[in-house]
């Protein structure tokens, strides 16, 4: 008897066909490069994919210490014994799974070495400290993410690496799929959501040049929310938007400005 149940598959607004590229890169054993800012909802598709296509799914937030180890495993001692534990990307590629590196240009180097014999069509991962040579079965397919938005010479991905993926660019939807998303995800009525994404659409316009980034798709949810759970909206305004984005005081009343434009 087969005992698997599939899992819960976490909702996805599909956008631009990225759900068919996912599969088709998937099929194909190749790796996909998705790129766009954060909160725009780049780790809820891949996590709406694996379930799809019933994979075991290993999401790494990469940060400026993550090296090779961390992703491949180490010796560990336990009660004077060393035994190996194998990393999620060793775990991906076991079990045929998919690894998610969740902001790849923040890795160590050496990551990046360890990617090459696994995004070409060696599909292999080298584990130096065992001398294992793994090749990934089907079912495994390496995900990464980046944020070009971060204008950070000295972090950008090298053509050498960016050439080994199939690339998919995000961005925040359009007014009406993202007014969906966010009162599907807070439980807001669409009507109290429209003027939150149009105010969204207002601060996107100012990204790059007061702020860094625009507001998140996640922070509107975040914003819904608050107001859904009967927060006034000037307070769920203030703690969901205006503060994540600034800390500076003069940002801070230019986006307060812009709110009393709409409210
Ligand atoms: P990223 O990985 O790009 O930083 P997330 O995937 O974490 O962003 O998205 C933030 C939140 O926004 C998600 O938890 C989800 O609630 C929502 N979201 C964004 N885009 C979509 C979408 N197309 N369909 C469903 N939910 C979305």
């Amino acid at each position: 008897m087969n005992m698997h149940t599939p899992r819960p598959i976490p909702r996805y607004h599909e956008i631009a066909q990225e759900c068919a590229l996912f599969e088709t890169a998937h099929a194909q054993g190749l790796p996909l490069l998705l790129k766009g800012p954060t909160g725009c909802g780049k780790t809820r598709f891949v996590e709406h994919m694996a379930a799809r296509l019933d994979r075991p799914l290993y999401t790494v937030a990469c940060h400026d210490d993550l090296s090779a180890a961390d992703l491949i495993g180490r010796y560990l001692l336990k009660g004077g014994d060393t035994h190996w534990v194998d990393g999620p990307l060793t775990r991906a590629v076991r079990e045929g799974g998919i690894c998610y590196l969740d902001e790849i240009v923040e890795a160590r180097k050496d990551v990046t070495v360890v990617l090459h014999p696994l995004t070409d069509n060696r599909r292999m991962l080298m584990i130096d400290r065992t001398g294992e040579e793994l090749v990934a079965p089907p079912g495994f397919m390496l995900v990464a993410s980046y944020n070009p938005g971060y204008q950070n010479v000295l972090k950008r991905l090298k053509p050498s690496t960016r050439q080994r993926f199939l690339s998919a660019s995000f961005d925040f939807p359009n007014p009406e799929p993202e007014s969906a998303i966010v009162a599907q995800e807070s439980g807001l009525d669409a009507s109290r959501v429209r003027p939150l994404v149009r105010l969204a659409g207002h601060i996107r316009a100012l990204s790059g040049m007061d702020l860094e980034e625009g507001v998140s798709t996640r922070l509107l949810i975040y914003t819904a929310s608050l107001i859904h759970r009967g927060m006034p909206i000037e307070s769920a305004l203030e703690a969901a938007i205006i503060e994540p984005l600034t800390d500076e005081e003069d940002i801070k009343q230019a986006l307060r400005d812009l709110i009393a434009t709409i409210y």
